[in-house]
């Protein structure tokens, strides 16, 4: 075992290869406050990549109803189970990753989905925390909650697929971090479905190799965003590059979002993969599970977020969010406007940030009519 420096949990940890940075990283952030399990992210990504036999199960991209929808069946639950508790102190995570507690001859503590686990694709959909009664949505802080997890491959800075993988078949690209199956050397042996924690690698029994997400590569090569971020109804996504904090870069709308403002956090940090896919956690829910599915800093991205309305560059920022189909590699305000530019930081795209208000007249004298609403 390798020792590298994981700084999502603020400390060095063992890991099966020495871990080396790409150049660049693919990278992205979520805004689950926005999601409203359209499903359209899901059908953009199984149309495009995984309508051939032997893919029928799998979805690269999922959305599911937290606390109680899954796919597969009890993903996180089972492996939290496994891990036993960990306690953060100051931003250190003391409790093991999944790498540390891998059992004897195993390189990763994983398990592997049966069939049944994957046979309910939008399990639990919409179920609340706790039973809602009249009234209870009246409290001041939602007493019942649930939010919507949309799902891809983190391309992790240390894949648990990439570790397990006894024929090496699995690669991080130097380029853009992006990881990969190679088709060709892969066997099926399924040692990543077992290892990877956020199941995300899935088995073509038709094949006979194992498939993920691809993070759209061909798209994000030529500086687009990937299929199931351009077809996003709710605007929560934005594909970028992610750096580590000692590389951060003020105006990288990623770097600005997990690092300068510490409001897009990774999923289930713990785990000690470093994943690239970051989530603004949503304002209602339980304090005490956003910490257990985000971290320690939780509870203060939230407060940031409702905050964010009187933040002239936040806000701004996060008007850009599903505004274009190009790759955000860096991003500016400009009076009331936020505008997207490329790695040349040339703008390709203008946004307002207070949304504009046209008002018309009450009596529309060539139609001859009266409006009821004049904005
Ligand atoms: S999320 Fe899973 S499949 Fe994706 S890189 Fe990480 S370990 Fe591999
Ligand atoms: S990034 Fe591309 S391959 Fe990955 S889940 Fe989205 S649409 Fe599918
Ligand atoms: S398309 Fe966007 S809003 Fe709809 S479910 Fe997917 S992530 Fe959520």
């Amino acid at each position: 075992m390798a020792q590298v420096f994981n700084w999502q949990i603020g400390r060095e940890m063992d890991y099966w290869y020495t871990g080396v940075r790409p150049g660049r990283q693919f990278g992205a952030v979520f805004d689950i406050n926005k999601c409203i399990a359209c499903q359209t992210c899901t059908v953009a990504c199984k149309t495009t990549w995984t309508g051939g036999r032997g893919q029928e199960y799998m979805f690269w991209n999922n959305v599911e109803s937290k606390p109680f929808g899954f796919y597969p069946i009890m993903w996180d639950v089972k492996l939290l189970e496994m891990l036993g508790p960990g306690a953060w102190r100051e931003g250190v995570y003391e409790g093991r990753t999944i790498f540390e507690s891998a059992p004897a001859k195993e390189r990763v503590l994983g398990w592997k989905p049966t069939d049944y686990d994957y046979a309910h694709p939008n399990l639990g959909e919409d179920e609340a925390s706790s039973p809602v009664d009249g009234g209870l949505m009246m409290e001041g802080k939602h007493a019942a909650w649930m939010f919507y997890l949309a799902r891809i491959c983190n391309h992790c800075t240390y894949p648990a697929c990439l570790a397990a993988c006894p024929r090496g078949a699995i690669y991080k690209r130097k380029e853009d971090g992006i990881v990969l199956v190679n088709q060709k050397n892969c066997r099926g042996y399924q040692e990543c479905v077992k290892a990877c924690p956020y199941k995300k690698t899935f088995y073509n029994a038709v094949e006979g190799v194992s498939q993920k997400c691809i993070a759209c590569y061909p798209a994000v090569e030529r500086g687009f965003q990937p299929q199931c971020f351009k077809a996003c109804i709710g605007k929560i996504r934005m594909q970028g590059w992610a750096h580590p904090p000692e590389r951060a870069e003020e105006d990288n709308p990623i770097d600005y979002l997990v690092h300068v403002r510490k409001l897009a956090l990774p999923l289930l940090p713990q785990l000690g993969l470093e994943p690239n896919v970051y989530y603004i956690p949503p304002v209602h829910a339980s304090d005490a599970f956003l910490a257990q599915m985000f971290g320690p800093a939780a509870k203060q991205a939230v407060q940031t977020y409702l905050e964010a309305r009187n933040d002239k560059v936040l806000a701004g920022l996060l008007t850009l969010l599903g505004s274009t189909h190009r790759t955000v590699d860096y991003f500016k305000i400009e009076g009331d406007e936020a505008v997207a530019l490329d790695a040349e930081r040339s703008e390709f795209c203008r946004v307002p940030i207070s949304e504009p208000v046209v008002t018309r007249n009450a009596y529309d004298e060539i139609a001859q009519v009266g409006r009821h609403n004049i904005t």
